[in-house]
Formats: C-alpha cells, structure tokens, sequence
C-alpha cells in the first residue's frame, strides 16, 4: 500500500483559493435576504453570456433543468423526436423524453466519442422520409425536431456538420455544453454560442461549479431567451398570469454569487487542466504505454477544456480496482449508454444498435486532472498503471 493519495477531484484546494474573495460577498448576499433571481443572477448571466460568446443568458436550477427548459421553450414535445447521444450522463435523454418527445440515439466518433456527423446523416437518408423541410422518422412516425449534440469530457462535437444537416432540414440545435463551458470549436467559437441554445451545468463537479446545484442557458435570439426567462417562473407573465405552463426553474443568489467569483478563475483552472493533459501525455509516452491505453484525442484546431481526462485501457476493470488500492480515484463516464438503459426499453433499443458507444462504455476510465494535482502526483497515476500492465 503506498502513501500517496491521488483523488479524482479535490474541491478543498480550489475553495481555499478564492474563499477570501467570496466571503465578503456571500455575506452581502446574507444581508439583502434577496435569495432568488437577484443582481448576482443577472450579472451571471451577462457574464457566463460573454465568456460564451452568446448575447443572452438565463440562469436556472440545474444543467438539467437548462436542459428541459431549452427543449421547452423549442416546443418539443409529444409526436416529436430529439436526436442525441446514447454515450453521456443520463439528463440528455431524461429531458427529451420528460417533454413527451422521443429520444432518438445515434452513434458516436470512437476517437472523441462525441456524436458522429456520419451517423447522422446516415440516418437521416435511410431511416426518415423528408418534405418541405419536415423529417419524419419512419419506424416511429414523430417529426424529428431537433438536435442535442453533447460536448463531452470538455470537447465540442463537430458541430460545422450537424449544424449545416440541421438547417437544411429545420431542426433546432440544443447544445449540452454541461462538460464544456469555455470550450472552442474550429473557429474559436465557444460551446453555447453555436446552436440555438447552449446548456450548462454548474453541478460541483463541472469546471465551474456552484456550493450546490444551478445551471443556465445561453442563447443569440433575444426572443427566445425572453421565453425562457418566462418559462423559468412557470410560465407567468405578468407575474401570475399565466399564458405558458413553465416550471421553476430559478436559480438563487447564493449560488450566482459563489459562481461570480469563481469564472474569475475559470482561465487559470482551465489552464491548469489543459497542462495536466500535457503532461499525462508526456508520461505515458515516457512510460512506453501509448500502445497499452487509448489517450483522449485532442481535435487539432479545438480547445478542449478537459472537464474529464479518459482513457480507453484494456482490462478496464481491474486496472480501475488496481488503482483505487493504489489511492488513486477514478471513474467510469459512463458505463450504460442510453439506447440500452432499463427506462428506455419502451423505445425498442438494443444492444449492437450503437456499438461505439457500447464498446467506449466498456473500454474506458476517468484519470484526475483537476487543476491543483501535483507533478508527482500525476507522475505516480502514470507508474501505478505502468505496474499495472507490466
Ligand atoms: C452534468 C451534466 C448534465 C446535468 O447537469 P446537472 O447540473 O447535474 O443537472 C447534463 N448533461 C451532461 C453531459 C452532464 O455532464
């Protein structure tokens, strides 16, 4: 048994950090007894908006409430389909089919393991009938509505693809950015500016997180951010008239202040994370492993903000066992995919009908790479999985 310990994320070094900063601030928050929907909350907005490279945002309670909310301020419900991906956390098809919709699950990338453009398009021309700008699914019968690429582990989808797919057949596109908040497409556009609205999550876990649960959604069109800040109050407007049915999906003060604070340092951690990734590779070269484990592609052109470090490694599970008596945590994102979760069984899916995803779902392992790990740290995961083949 050794010494060193190597969490898989460690919150105390970052809170220590700004707790300084945040105290005072936490404390006027605690004086205004203003607890929902305050400054705090809209300057947030503005400034997870600007940090997006979107011009509206619109704090709610959770990523998956950003989620559910997008879908409906889109409309999206009965009779209608939403095209995602089967390899995430389980909020990106939970919100589809909460609005009544169908989800509907299509490959991904082996190398990103985020939604692959190719399946997308495959399915679209084999599996739907199109007409003025209406696609059907065939075997189902919904109107596919929309589109929810997922950015995951810190890595946008290919979106030039989808979104060129998505206009030609009217679709909207809901990007889950939950993983990927500051994150850059080809053109250096941010996750959330790209679809037509984007969806965070500041779950603690997240790059940048809350002391609890919030979330917000981005968008471009002033008009549907209005309709999601509506929706966010239940739907009333002027406060309990009601012309919409919406949830409460509000976001508190607390919270906003907590995240305020902490975008300030979102760079530097982002950064610090971007490093580890640099140096694990550098590592796991040194150790002559780069033909054992599967490194995570990093996309030329894309900045990807590593919410996540995975690997794909042979022996999955006991190399995860092996680890985890070795101090080191991990963890596996995720190990069912969608399509084959006991709750989706009404859709029909099946093992085989999403192989990537069921073979990423087998294969692979979330390393720490919070920004506070330390060199030696990241140099003893390195050894630990060095002994471990060797
Ligand atoms: C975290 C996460 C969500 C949900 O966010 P919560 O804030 O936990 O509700 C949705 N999608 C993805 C890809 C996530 O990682």
């Amino acid at each position: 048994m050794s010494t060193m310990k190597v969490p898989l994320l460690d919150l105390r070094l970052q809170y220590a950090a700004f707790k300084a900063e945040l105290l005072p601030i936490l404390e006027r928050v605690y004086e205004s007894q203003a607890f929902i929907l305050g400054p705090e909350v809209t300057a947030l907005e503005s400034a997870v908006a600007a940090y997006s490279g979107a011009a509206h945002g619109v704090g709610v309670s959770s990523g998956t409430d950003a989620l559910l909310l997008a879908l409906m301020a889109l409309g999206i419900g009965p009779g209608d389909a939403v095209l995602t991906s089967p390899y995430t956390f389980f909020a990106t098809g939970g919100a589809i089919a909460r609005t009544g919709a169908r989800p509907i699950c299509l490959d991904i990338e082996p190398s990103t393991y985020n939604l692959s453009p190719v399946a997308l398009q495959r399915f679209v021309d084999e599996e739907c009938t199109s007409a003025d700008s209406v696609l059907v699914h065939r075997a189902s019968g919904t109107r596919v509505r929309a589109l929810m690429p997922v950015h995951l582990y810190g890595q946008m989808a290919d979106m030039a693809p989808m979104m060129a797919l998505a206009r030609r057949h009217g679709l909207k596109v809901i990007e889950d950015a939950a993983q990927a908040i500051g994150s850059e497409y080809l053109d250096g556009a941010r996750a959330g500016s790209i679809g037509d609205i984007g969806c965070f999550s500041f779950f603690p876990t997240k790059n940048l997180g809350a002391f609890g649960d919030a979330g917000l959604c981005t968008a471009q069109d002033a008009e549907l951010a209005e309709l999601m800040r509506v929706l966010r109050v239940h739907g009333g407007k002027p406060k309990y008239y009601h012309a919409l049915i919406g949830g409460n999906f509000r976001i508190d003060e607390v919270q906003a202040a907590v995240l305020n604070v902490k975008l300030r340092h979102l760079e530097a951690w982002t950064e610090g994370r971007r490093r580890n990734a640099a140096a694990y590779r550098e590592l796991f070269a040194a150790a002559g492993l780069t033909g054992t484990v599967t490194l995570p592609y990093a996309q030329p052109g894309l900045r990807h903000i590593y919410n996540q470090f995975v690997i794909r490694a042979p022996e999955r599970d006991r190399l995860k066992a092996f680890l985890g008596d070795e101090g080191i945590g991990t963890e596996i994102y995720y190990p069912v995919p969608l399509h084959v979760q006991g709750c989706f069984a009404y859709l029909g899916g099946k093992t085989g009908d999403c192989p990537e995803s069921e073979r990423a779902a087998a294969q692979t392992l979330a390393l720490p790479i919070f920004p506070e790990l330390k060199a030696e740290q990241l140099a003893y995961v390195v050894d630990a999985i060095r002994r471990f083949y060797g």
